[in-house]
Formats: structure tokens, sequence, C-alpha cells
């Protein structure tokens, strides 16, 4: 499996070279997970799997009067507005591959997933944002066997991330797990953890002195972590 990181900034402002595009990620030229820029678009993939409505994942989210080529088949947990696209819910495949979405938590005001994807004995899980993926599947995660690799986020270094508690909304929990929660959480499940989707701390550090950062977990939670770039090609 070819896997292409297309961008890797997270909803913030500041921009590094390698780390100025918001989320994407191509499989094999085939299939795109999240669409952060309308420029992604020009990769023409066979279809495109969003994890959440925030305009970092899903670029028309940003402007209503944005439009896309209603040819272009396009998979969310939740419709919106006028873009053609598909409530994903199942099991979904084309060819060789298996796309499955894993309900994540994230926010309390869109839905979310991840996604499970599947080619041969290759198996790989793009989250998007997160702070908890549902027990329930975690559960069918664990029955899988080892992942090849799982693409998480990096909004947060400090350990817990940002998770608040919506008051008026049943005290319902919202935000971002931290990096060394992620990476403990998926330990057990995969061989390797590529991060992307990085937060304002990673800019402030500056890319070089966050890169030691990240590789200091590795070494502390031996695990492989891949720090994602826009542009980077892992083939697996
Ligand atoms: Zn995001
Ligand atoms: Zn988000």
């Amino acid at each position: 499996m070819k896997i292409q990181i297309l961008g890797t900034r997270g909803e913030i402002k500041p921009t590094a070279p390698y780390h100025a595009k918001h989320s994407g990620v191509l499989i094999d030229d085939y299939l795109m997970f999240d669409l952060g820029e309308k420029e992604f678009l020009s990769y023409k993939p066979k279809a495109i799997f969003i994890t959440h409505l925030h305009p970092d994942h899903a670029f028309f989210v940003r402007d209503m009067r944005e439009s896309i080529d209603s040819k272009i088949k396009i998979y969310a947990p939740e419709r919106f507005k006028n873009i053609p696209m598909q409530v994903l819910t199942q099991q979904w495949s084309s060819g060789p591959y298996m796309v499955t979405p894993i309900p994540t938590e994230h926010s309390i005001k869109v839905k979310s997933q991840a996604y499970l994807i599947q080619k041969g004995d290759k198996r790989i899980l793009y989250t998007g944002d997160m702070f908890c993926i549902i027990k329930k599947y975690q559960k069918k995660l664990k029955k899988l066997g080892k992942l090849d690799l799982v693409i998480t986020e990096a909004s947060f270094l400090r350990e817990g991330g940002v998770i608040r508690r919506a008051r008026l909304r049943d005290e319902e929990l919202f935000g971002h797990a931290g990096i060394p929660n992620l990476i403990r959480f998926f330990k057990p499940y995969t061989k390797g953890i590529l991060l992307m989707h990085f937060g304002s701390w990673f800019y402030q550090l500056g890319t070089r002195a966050a890169r030691v950062k990240i590789q200091e977990l590795a070494r502390r939670y031996d695990v492989k972590i891949y720090v994602g770039y826009d542009g980077l090609i892992l083939c697996l």
C-alpha cells in the first residue's frame, strides 16, 4: 500500500514548510481520507472518506459557497448542506479495498469516525481528530490482530490533551487526546503510528525540536513513530 500524506496542519493559523496544508491522506492514488484543501481534488480519487465536518478535514465547511462536482464519491459520518455525499455507516468495498467506519469521540457538534482500510493482508487505521474510540469498537479492533499502521492526530503534545465537558449538553465530553494518550491507546493494536494534524505546540517548538520530542516518546513507549509531513510517502 502506498500512503501519501497530503497535509499535516491542524486547525491553527501558523504554518511551516512541509506542515502547511490541512488534513488529507491518499492511498494508492485511489482512495482519499479527509479533504482539508480543495486542491486535493486534483488527485481525482475514486472515493473520498471524511472523518468529520470540521474545516481542516473538509474544506467546504469553511465557505458555504463552495461546491463539488457531483460525480466525485464522498462519504462522511453525516451530510452537509448542498455538498453531494453519502453517509457511511457500513463497510464499503471496491476492488481489493475495504473501508470500515469506526465511530470516534471528538466533538459535540459534528459526528466523527475513523476508517479501517484493508487491502489483502495490509490494514491501516486513519483516525482524524479524537479523544476516544467507542468501547464496542475497541473490542472489534482487538479481534483484528495487529494493524500495520495507525495514522492519528497530534494536536497536543501534553498528557491528557484538551478534553472539555459541555455543561449544557449532559456533560458530554469533546476535544483531543494528548499524543502520549494516543500512543498508549494504540500501541497494543499496531506495529507503528504515524502522527499528523499538528497543533500550535509543534510550530512553537519548531519542527526540529518537535520531532525530537516525538522520538523521545517513541523510545519511552517502545513504539515505532513516523512524523508526518506534507508530501510524505510511505510504502507498506
Ligand atoms: Zn482537526
Ligand atoms: Zn476536529
